[in-house]
């Protein structure tokens, strides 16, 4: 009998204004264009991930800078490019 009763004030108490949050989207179009560490120019870098050869290529379309290395299954445009600054500051040392 008490169950009964803490049953119903429960459903009484339920917010119907309980929605999930929106799902953000996990990719965005613009995702594959960085700054270029070479001429400083904003979303000037391109990725383009082959698959198939699991390569990763990233060109600068101003001052035409390339880097080119390994990708696998989980990789995205932004390790090609995380990637490319990293060769770009150990060559620096
Ligand atoms: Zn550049």
């Amino acid at each position: 009998m008490l169950n009964i009763l803490k049953d119903i004030s429960t459903m009484g108490r339920r917010k119907k204004a309980s929605k999930p949050p929106p799902k953000r989207k996990a990719i965005e179009p613009l995702d594959t264009l960085f700054n270029c560490p070479f001429c400083n120019h904003e979303k000037s870098c391109e990725v383009k991930l082959d698959r198939e050869r699991n390569t990763g290529v990233i060109t600068c379309n101003v001052c035409l800078e390339d880097f080119q290395t390994n990708i696998n299954y989980l990789s995205e445009a932004v390790d090609v490019y995380s990637e490319w600054i990293d060769a770009c500051e150990s060559a620096n040392q």
